[in-house]
């Protein structure tokens, strides 16, 4: 008997933002194989009997390769194993989870996709601002400034989208030239907001030009592009308690 995989996000990085049915598959899986994205307090969650594996980074090394996760849970599913791949925010965004239910496809194995909540949702929330407003953004694009062949083109962006872009780099003057060269003036305003959602989350707000010369926030690290950016609260390493940043931080 061929078993099963669940695909699963686990959601920005807070515990509580895990969905019940991501939780009741950790609790039901035999094996569970993580990303790095994945927070400590949620691997606590999973009960002591189950196989847990990082497939991030092992011992130093690099992350597993993704051919090699994928012959992983199709060699376990085939065993007979229940299998967790457990993917931080949303399995299906910049999850690279295509390439992996292709491979179980073609081996004729069972999955499920889990969906978490993604980091742009996770992130507005951290910065306290809405990802559209009907008066000012109708549309919301998630970008990656990063490709398989390293950078990607933003292509034309216009000014009554929000952009949420995942994986900005820690070059924040290229980012800053990538949303210019998409036709964004550098006066559009912009947050950065690093480790939503947890305790140590930080929240910077800014514009297109002025990101390009701040200093890079810990990863995991987003940026928020468009005009519902500007009121974003700006946010210390105080979880919840709101620290204004602009009166007791030099501006970078
Ligand atoms: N599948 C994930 C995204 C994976 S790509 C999701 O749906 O959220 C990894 C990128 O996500 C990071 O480089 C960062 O840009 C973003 N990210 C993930 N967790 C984050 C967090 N807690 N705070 C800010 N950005 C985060």
């Amino acid at each position: 008997m061929k078993g099963k995989v669940y695909l699963v996000g686990a959601g920005p990085g807070d515990p509580e933002l895990l969905t019940l049915k991501a939780l009741r598959a950790l609790r039901s899986a035999d094996t569970v194989l993580h990303d790095d994205l994945v927070s400590p307090e949620i691997i606590k969650l999973i009960p002591p009997t189950v196989l847990v594996q990082n497939v991030g980074k092992r011992c130093g090394r690099k992350s597993t390769p993704q051919e090699e996760i994928n012959l992983l849970m199709v060699a376990m599913a085939s065993a007979g194993l229940t299998v967790v791949r457990l993917k931080g925010g949303d399995p299906l965004v910049f999850g690279r989870v295509g390439e992996e239910i292709e491979s179980l496809r073609r081996a004729n194995i069972e999955f499920e996709i889990v969906p978490g909540i993604t980091a742009a949702a996770g992130a507005a929330a951290s910065a306290r601002i809405t990802l559209t407003d009907r008066r000012a953004a109708s549309k919301l694009v998630f970008a990656t400034a990063h490709c398989k062949s390293g950078r990607a083109a933003l292509g034309q962006l216009s000014p009554d989208a929000t952009v949420v872009l995942y994986m900005p780099g820690d070059d924040y003057s290229i980012v800053s030239a990538q949303l210019r060269n998409s036709g964004l003036p550098g006066e559009t305003p912009c947050a950065l907001v690093s480790q939503a959602t947890t305790e140590t989350q930080q929240v910077v707000r800014t514009t297109v030009g002025e990101l390009a010369s701040k200093i890079p926030l810990p990863a995991p690290a987003l940026l928020i592009v468009g005009a519902v950016a500007a009121r974003a609260v700006e946010t210390g390493f105080h979880g919840t308690q709101e620290v204004s940043l602009v009166n007791c931080r030099p501006q970078l």
